[in-house]
């Protein structure tokens, strides 16, 4: 059976702006089915969706069993307004709202928390951070108020002191972690945290005609930096498990976890522990 640490069932692979007109009134069920047939067709028997904001995830939980899929969802990303996450979540301004919005995820059947650290890449302006961060305080107190609930946070972060601040402040998980560096690999070693660094995303850019708009070497270079540090990390032992991000572009489902596994297999890591340490750790209490 093989794990996706990692993905949107709400999101095509393709665009996100025709899936998201596909899902905005209700769920769209056939989409959701051709989904989940595209796992079960992969022998993909383990989702740990990244969240969305219409409520896709949380529907697909209830067809999951029917294609033998272990489905874990956190509902919706919680973010920062005007922060990185609103194609995938729900604001808050001030610590009150962001203990709502968890209790509010909790209420919605949610199996754990997933926060909004920093942006995504830029791809277009050279691989830096988009966006501003929340600090290590913040990150610190949305942790509490999850774990107060009993449930365990997946953390969303790029940037090299961002991955950091996210590890002092107790995230279970740490989602795509671009930019991390040595000292960052090393703290994913000393606190356990488990590393899911989504390679599809960036890898699956490079395949012949994939690139569009980007520059390849660009890419290449965010790949690369990447790759280095998760084979660092392989030798300090940290827990990196497969994660493809599928539903993002370039990445289907089904292939996409494919595709990420044979990723780390070229950098010797085994994902199997990793995903076995998220699958017991990320469910409802
Ligand atoms: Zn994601």
């Amino acid at each position: 059976m093989k794990y996706e640490c990692h993905g949107h069932i709400m999101a095509d692979g393709v665009s996100y702006a025709e899936a998201a007109a596909r899902h905005s009134r209700a769920p769209d069920e056939t989409a959701v089915r051709a989904a989940l047939c595209a796992l079960k067709e992969h022998g993909v028997g383990f989702f740990r969706d990244g969240g969305d904001k219409f409520g896709v995830s949380l529907f697909a939980k209830t067809l999951a069993p029917e294609y033998g899929v272990d489905y874990r969802t956190p509902g919706f990303i919680i973010h920062r307004a005007g922060y990185y996450g609103e194609l995938y979540g729900r604001a808050y301004r001030d610590i009150r709202e962001a203990r709502e919005l968890i209790f509010e995820a909790k209420r919605e059947k949610a199996d754990f928390i997933k926060i909004a650290v920093s942006g995504m890449l830029d791809f277009a302006s050279g691989g830096l951070v988009m966006g501003e961060a929340i600090g290590k305080d913040e990150i610190r107190e949305l942790t509490k108020a999850a774990r107060g609930e009993g449930l365990c946070v997946m953390a969303h972060c790029n940037g090299a002191e961002n991955v950091k601040n996210a590890l002092e402040a107790g995230v279970t998980s740490l989602e795509h972690g671009f930019l991390t560096d040595r000292e960052g690999a090393d703290m994913l070693a000393g606190t356990g945290a488990v590393w899911v660094p989504t390679i599809a995303p960036v890898a699956n850019l490079l395949k012949p005609g994939a690139s569009g708009n980007f520059s390849a070497s660009v890419l290449r270079e965010i790949l690369s930096g990447h790759q280095e540090t998760l084979a660092y990390a392989r030798g300090r032992g940290v827990l990196i498990a497969s994660g493809s991000d599928c539903g993002a572009r370039g990445v289907a489902h089904g292939t996409g976890t494919d595709d990420e596994i044979r990723y780390l297999a070229r950098l010797g890591i085994d994902p199997s522990p990793a995903n076995a340490r998220v699958s017991e750790l990320f469910r409802r209490p």
